[in-house]
């Protein structure tokens, strides 16, 4: 029997936004290889008698290495086995899926690539900022704030090339990032979101401008997994926040559905951090 392996996108939060392909092709798995982020729930999609392979990092230790995931794929597909390499959001985006499929391609493994609903778009869409709008933005590009190694990101190539920028695993760097978007030539007073948990019973939304939203961020204990949204749509969010029943809107004693968009601030924080509603893992 001839081993593949498929690299499946788990979608962010929500366990429910995985695809029909993704389902499918975990059901289908005698290994699954997971990361942090995936929902335990999705696990459950695979048979019981799967092996499971847990290689995300644990809060205060570091991940396993990416080579020796590389070798894992190869070594039980080798061996005849399906294997899943279930990823947060989607596999190619900041998910060094790439370097899977090169190490699949290389060894002579049969791959297959399930696209994934990415967190870029996602959390944005959560915390109802459309990343293109009519009138408003034509165009939104996707970086990180920070790298694995801590390698420098060179923000200001990209910071005024679009109209809107989503800015994944924005959290520890808020500061800076948004300082160094105001270096680059965005404007101070840019409307700016994070979400936070997106798709997850604790979402979080801070919007302010790029001047603000860090200490609003701060102040609300805005933490990772978070995702940054700059530009004129992140306004957007004060009248289009559907999600119901988010953590903050409790923390608040708010029904979501009573808030007035039109008495909202620029500054306003859609959502005041319950830290208690905050217990998964930190990263
Ligand atoms: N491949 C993933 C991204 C991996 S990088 C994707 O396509 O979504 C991890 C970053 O994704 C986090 O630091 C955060 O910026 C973002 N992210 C993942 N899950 C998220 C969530 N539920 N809410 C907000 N941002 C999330």
């Amino acid at each position: 029997m001839s081993g593949r392996v498929i690299l499946v996108g788990a979608g962010p939060g929500d366990p429910k936004l995985i695809t029909v392909r993704g389902a499918e092709a975990l059901a289908a798995a005698d290994v699954v290889v997971f990361d942090r982020l995936v929902s335990p729930e999705l696990l459950e999609l695979a048979r019981t008698d799967a092996m499971r392979v847990y290689v995300g990092k644990e809060p205060g230790r570091s991940a396993t290495p990416q080579e020796k995931i590389c070798e894992l794929l190869v070594a039980h597909a080798s061996a005849g086995r399906t294997v899943v390499r279930l990823k947060g959001g989607d596999p190619f985006v900041f998910g060094r899926g790439g370097e899977e499929a090169l190490a699949c391609a290389r060894a002579g493994i049969p791959f297959e690539v399930v696209p994934g609903v990415s967190s870029a778009v996602a959390a944005p869409a959560y915390a109802g900022i459309p990343v293109t709008h009519r009138g408003v933005a034509q165009s939104f590009a996707v970086v990180t704030g920070s790298t694995a190694h801590g390698d420098e990101v060179d923000l200001a190539r990209v910071a005024t090339a679009t109209d809107t920028l989503v800015v994944l695993m924005a959290a520890g760097k808020l500061e800076r990032t948004c300082a160094d978007l105001v270096a680059a030539g965005r404007e101070a007073g840019d409307p700016a979101a994070i979400v936070q948990w997106a798709a997850t019973p604790e979402q979080r939304t801070v919007i302010g401008t790029l001047e603000t939203l860090p200490a609003l961020a701060r102040a609300a204990r805005i933490g990772p997994p978070a995702t940054l949204v700059v530009g004129a749509v992140a306004a957007l969010g004060h009248e289009l926040a559907w999600v119901r029943g988010a953590a903050g809107d409790e923390a608040l004693g708010i029904d979501a559905a009573t808030i007035d968009p039109a008495a909202s601030d620029p500054d306003h924080v859609t959502a005041v951090p319950d830290p208690a509603a905050a217990t998964r893992p930190a990263g």
